[in-house]
Parts: structure tokens; sequence; C-alpha cells
């Protein structure tokens, strides 16, 4: 087993399901100590449970809507583990909304929890992994590299994402933390199920989606953990400010 995280310590926001429980997995089976963040804890617990390593996962439950939530994370890992190495910002939300019908709160909730959450993570972050030359990585979407109708306020957020990934780089490099993006195409996850979309229209979304993206596939969870924990590690150490499509060629396409 390669155990390349080994000795680091890992804050991974929205572990408690998808592309986030994924990550969790990857990063504990190669040795990471992980605060894993989530809403449900329920979820969170069962992880927990899964991946057999109490001495090195910790639990956080809250909303990262809430600014002072978002201090008490970063706050409480250091206090667990003593350092961080490594930030991954993975929590995020997906609503349609056309812009002419689209409800401010809408807008607001969509930069609340996929931008402005992800940009003070990292504020907070910014001393403890200058000390350890750690690095973030940031969930974007194929969604923040190209225009999607009726999901405007969540391309907005994820284009936000983005470019906040490439201005922070220059910031950051000298203090030498890396900062990363990774674009998922769609994802087998609850990400739009949570969203309110219905099952059955869930399953019409997915079977359009294999004419959508070239490879003629939707991607699973684990494909993109296996890229967020390639850009976390020591492998990537001179990688920065990289927006990283992972869609089966879905970026190259117009939308459709
Ligand atoms: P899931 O819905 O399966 O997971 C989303 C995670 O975010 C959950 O852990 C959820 O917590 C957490 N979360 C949502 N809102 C909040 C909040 N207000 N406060 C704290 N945590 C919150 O979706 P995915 O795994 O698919 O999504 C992960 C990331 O991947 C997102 O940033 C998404 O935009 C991105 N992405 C996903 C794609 C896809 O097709 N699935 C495609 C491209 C990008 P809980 O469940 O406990 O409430």
């Amino acid at each position: 087993m390669n155990r390349q995280f080994s000795g680091k310590v890992v804050l991974l926001t929205g572990a408690s399901s998808g592309i986030g429980m994924a990550t969790a997995n990857h990063l504990c089976e190669s040795g990471a100590s992980l605060m894993l963040h989530g809403r449900s804890g329920e979820r969170l617990k069962e992880l927990a449970g899964e991946l057999q390593a109490p001495e090195r996962v910790k639990l956080h439950i809250g909303d990262l809507r809430d600014a002072a939530y978002r201090t008490a994370l970063v706050a409480d890992t250091i206090k667990a583990f003593g350092k961080l190495d490594v930030l991954i910002n993975n929590a995020g939300i997906i609503g349609s909304a056309p812009l002419t019908a689209m409800d401010m709160g809408h807008y607001d909730e969509m930069m609340n929890i996929n931008l402005q959450a992800p940009i003070h993570l990292t504020q907070l972050a910014i001393p403890h992994l200058e000390k350890t030359s750690g690095n973030v990585v940031n969930v974007s979407s194929v969604a923040g590299l190209r225009a999607f109708p009726g999901i405007m306020a969540y391309c907005v957020s994820k284009a936000g994402v983005d470019q906040f990934t490439r201005c922070a780089a220059l910031e950051l490099a000298p203090k030498g933390i890396r900062i990363n993006a990774v674009n998922p195409g769609v994802v087998q996850t609850k990400l739009h199920l949570n969203s309110g979309m219905s099952d059955e229209a869930y399953q019409a979304f997915l079977e359009h989606s294999t004419t959508t993206h070239p490879m003629g596939r939707v991607g699973q969870p684990e494909e993109v953990a296996q890229l967020i924990c390639f850009l976390s590690s020591t492998q990537a150490g001179w990688i920065t400010g990289g927006t990283y499509s992972i869609d089966g060629g879905r970026a190259q396409t117009c939308a459709r």
C-alpha cells in the first residue's frame, strides 16, 4: 500500500458524500491524518467507522455558510493535530435558476458555499500551510470553464473558484504554498438530487450525459479523488495555479 500521506494532516470539507467521501477513503489508505468535515453527522460517523483509523480521523460537523464555524473548523484542526499540510475545499452545491427568474437569495447561497467558504478557509489556513510548505486543492467544475444555460449562478461561482485559484497561486508561491483546482464533468453523486432534481429527471440527465461527454460515460467519485490526491501530494510539488479538467472530454465540447 502507498503511504505517501503518512505524517500529513489534511482538512477535507464535504467528506460526508460523493467526491469528498471517496477522497477521504483514498487519503486514509495513503496514511493521512484527517479532519473530515460534513453537515451530516450520521454519514460522517458511518464513514469514520469504515475507515477504521480512529487515531488518525477526526470529525467536524457544521454549516460552511457560517463564517464563525469556518474559523472554528481550522482552529480545531490545529488543536487536534498540531499542524496542517493540505486543505481540500470540496463541499459545494448546485442549483438551477434561469437568469430571468433568479432570486438573489439563490445567487448568494451559491456564492457563499461554493466560493466565499473556500476563499475564507484558505485565508484561515495560510499561516499554518506556510509552516508546512503545504497546499490547497479546490473542487471546481467544468461549469467554471464553460458556459451552461439554466445554472448561471453555479457557473459564476465555479469560474470564481478557478480565478481565485490562479490569483492565490501568485500570492502564495513566495510563501511556499501551492494551490490548484480540479474541474470535473458530471460525476455520479448526490449533488444533483440534493439540488431538488427528481430521481426520474436525474436518471434522464445521466443518460443524456453519456452523449455530452465524448468518452461516452459520466465519472465516478474515485476518479476525481485520485486527481485531488495527486495534486495535494509531494509528486505535484512544482504544480500551482492550475485548473485541471477531469471530465471525459466534456470541456472540449460546446454545450448541448
Ligand atoms: P454531494 O452532494 O455528494 O456532496 C456535497 C458535499 O458538500 C456534502 O458533503 C455536503 O454535506 C457538503 N455541503 C453542501 N452544502 C454545505 C454547507 N452549506 N455546509 C457544509 N457542507 C455542505 O456532491 P459532490 O460530491 O458531487 O460535490 C463535491 C464537489 O464537486 C462540489 O463542490 C461540486 O460542485 C463539485 N462537482 C460535482 C460534480 C458532479 O457532477 N457531481 C461535477 C463538477 C463539480 P452534507 O451531505 O453532509 O450535507
